[in-house]
């Protein structure tokens, strides 16, 4: 199928940590001139429906994914996921799991918080909607009500930061396990923002290629985290190794200055993604 450019394939909603609902993301999308537009929430898939809807009515082009969240050590990896099957049942009792391990991370944070400022549960669930992933996002904007940090980015690099004194890690599959489930539920595991911490601290290349060899099929390298050593690192190992090489925003809406198409994903490589899917949507 030939989709419309130009084609941003990293978005998220209300459904996780972004600021806007599936249908205001779609109409944001459609107004910033974009012809093809991915929802990629975290752990989530249950805003397709809405985004479909409303993708279809403002004449977009919508490609249903959504970003699992991985663990490799103390190292949180994020793996995108497209055009799979969101009834699987293996994926979605693993990404059940996951949401249930948000949301008690994210209390047992605030509970830790609570203790030095004055903050409630429920002032992090007035941030949220129902079933919404919950996620540190979530707690940085109930502590900016509170007034006790100015931002969301001020309340990572402070309160919420690893090192800030009240992190919880977050239960998280392997990568590994990541690309399997992914693959067996039919759909394309594509790497998130691989780089962000420059090109000595991408995943080791011996685990890169245990991904591929596991059915990894593409890198997101034109994100505007990855730093330049960095993409060009992730260029040569696409390269070596066939991968498919992605360019997306991560937009959050109100919740991170990432802007609708900031970067995009070529037609070709979003056919490689749609030839390489198993899993035929009834509509
Ligand atoms: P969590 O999933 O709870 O560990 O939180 C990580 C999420 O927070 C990621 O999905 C990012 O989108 C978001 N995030 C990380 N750093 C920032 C920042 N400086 N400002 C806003 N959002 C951020
Ligand atoms: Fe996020
Ligand atoms: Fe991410
Ligand atoms: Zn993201």
């Amino acid at each position: 199928m030939a989709f419309r450019t130009p084609i941003d394939l990293h978005t998220h909603s209300s459904v996780s940590d972004g600021t806007q609902t599936p249908a205001e993301l779609m109409r944001a999308a459609a107004d910033a001139g974009l012809g093809t537009v991915a929802l990629t929430d975290h752990d989530s898939t249950a805003g397709w429906q809405e985004a479909r809807a409303a993708a279809s009515d403002l004449g977009i082009d919508l490609v249903p994914g959504m970003e699992l969240s991985t663990r490799y050590g103390w190292k949180s990896v994020h793996m995108l996921a497209y055009l799979f099957d969101p009834a699987d049942p293996a994926l979605t009792a693993e990404t059940e799991r996951i949401r249930d391990a948000r949301r008690t991370r994210a209390e047992a944070m605030v509970a830790r918080l609570a203790e030095d400022y004055e903050l409630t549960w429920e002032d992090v669930l007035a941030h949220t909607t129902p079933g919404a992933s919950v996620g540190r996002p979530h707690i940085a904007d109930a502590l900016v009500t509170r007034g006790h940090v100015t931002s969301r980015s001020d309340a990572f690099a402070t309160l919420l930061h690893p090192r800030g004194g009240y992190f919880e890690p977050l239960y998280a599959p392997s990568p590994l396990e990541g690309v399997k489930l992914i693959r067996a539920a039919g759909g394309v595991p594509v790497l998130a923002h691989p780089a962000t911490r420059g090109r000595d601290n991408v995943l080791d290349p011996a685990y890169l290629k245990a991904l591929v060899g596991a059915g990894l099929a593409g890198l997101e390298v034109e994100h505007r985290e990855n730093t330049d050593d960095g993409k060009q690192y992730l260029l040569e190992f696409a390269a070596a190794h066939g991968l498919i090489v992605t360019g997306s925003s991560d937009y959050h809406g109100a919740g991170k200055p990432n802007r609708l198409g900031e970067n995009t994903t070529t037609p070709e490589a979003l056919e490689r993604i749609c030839a390489l899917s198993t899993h035929s949507p009834v509509e």
